[in-house]
């Protein structure tokens, strides 16, 4: 048997979102050898989805000379509500027809190898602790802020999952009796600022012959992207829709600076495009204006980790399994040693 073919040489990790599933091979190094994305296979059948997934996996092992054999571990991100001891899905709303799924079960029977599950939002809180703006750090909250707002927390050197999952943040109310949110509660976080929700509001008040219609087509299709590009542009619509997204975003902080004051909150994809001076310098005010002195200690930051987030993320639940698989019980703990 030739060397590069010992199993134990690489790690496989999937990225299952509801429209599509990144797959990334990596050393045990953190280094990313190969990557693929498929459109999520929606079949109906979570057995069928997932002999796709697999099928996309065989393919990108035997382009690199490699097989299902030379895997050493096998990370899973996917979106909750999960029960990640279990390897098991639950009832995620973003991916149809599955509903308690195991997962971690089918991948370790057709890969051979241990399988570990995380939330997405767990698994990418994870990355940007090892290897992104949560660096060195020992208490960091992680946002998402692209469709939904999913959360994830390290506290005192690790994930923190709590009784039934913990980092919920984007369905803490900021409102009581508020908006209407995906998980049919009102008043969410994520009912003002997921990415989903507030294009659906931006829609419904943007005027129709404003900057931000215009820069989208027409109201219909009006995102986030283009009310962050009218704000940069100074349009007055957009400036104040921002400044009531940081507002409400600004709300959440100040939760989680109370609560758990930790040393960093790292904020994703919308947060992140947004940038500084739209985003970062007024969230910090807010934030700042309603914690007082406490707010010193604490950075608010976008995510460092950017298009390869979803293959850091995954692979760095590979890592999760290959160390309980070598029983080094550092699960969820930081990548290297030091
Ligand atoms: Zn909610």
């Amino acid at each position: 048997m030739a060397v590069h073919s010992r199993a134990g040489v690489v790690r496989l990790g999937f990225d299952v979102g509801g429209t599509k599933v990144a797959l990334a091979l990596g050393d045990g190094h953190g280094r990313v050898l190969g990557h693929a994305r498929l459109p999520f296979p929606a079949s109906g059948s979570p057995r069928r989805d997932v002999d796709c997934m697999l099928e996309a996996a065989r393919a990108l092992l035997e382009s690199r000379g490699l097989g299902f054999g030379d895997v050493e571990a096998v990370g899973i991100s996917a979106p909750g509500p999960l029960d990640a001891t279990g390897g098991r899905i639950l009832a995620p709303p973003n991916l149809p027809g599955w509903r308690d799924v195991p997962l971690a079960e089918w991948f370790g029977a057709a890969i051979a190898a241990p399988v570990a599950l995380e939330n997405d939002a767990d698994a990418a809180a994870l990355a940007e602790w090892h290897e992104g703006a949560a660096r060195g750090t020992e208490h960091a909250v992680y946002l998402t802020m692209s469709t939904g707002v999913g959360g994830g927390l390290i506290l005192g050197g690790r994930l923190h999952r709590g009784r039934l999952g913990a980092g919920e943040v984007g369905h803490a109310p900021v409102e009581w009796e508020g908006e209407p949110c995906a998980c049919g509660r009102r008043g969410c976080l994520e009912a003002y600022v997921g990415g989903a929700a507030w294009a659906r509001h931006l829609r419904e008040r943007a005027p129709a012959a404003g900057r931000v219609a215009e820069l989208a087509g027409g109201r219909d299709a009006i995102t986030p992207e283009h009310l962050v590009a009218a704000a940069r542009e100074g349009d007055a619509f957009a400036c104040a829709e921002l400044e009531r997204w940081n507002g409400y975003l600004a709300r959440g902080i100040v939760w989680l600076e109370m609560v758990l004051s930790p040393e960093v909150v790292v904020l994703g994809t919308i947060a992140r495009a947004a940038g500084e001076a739209l985003c970062f310098v007024p969230l910090r005010g807010l934030v700042a204006e309603h914690v007082g002195p406490r707010a010193a200690g604490l950075r608010i930051v976008a995510a460092e980790l950017g298009d390869d987030l979803p293959d850091r993320a995954a692979l760095g639940v590979a890592e999760i399994a290959a160390n309980r698989a070598s029983g080094t019980g550092r699960a969820g703990g930081p990548s290297s040693g030091g």
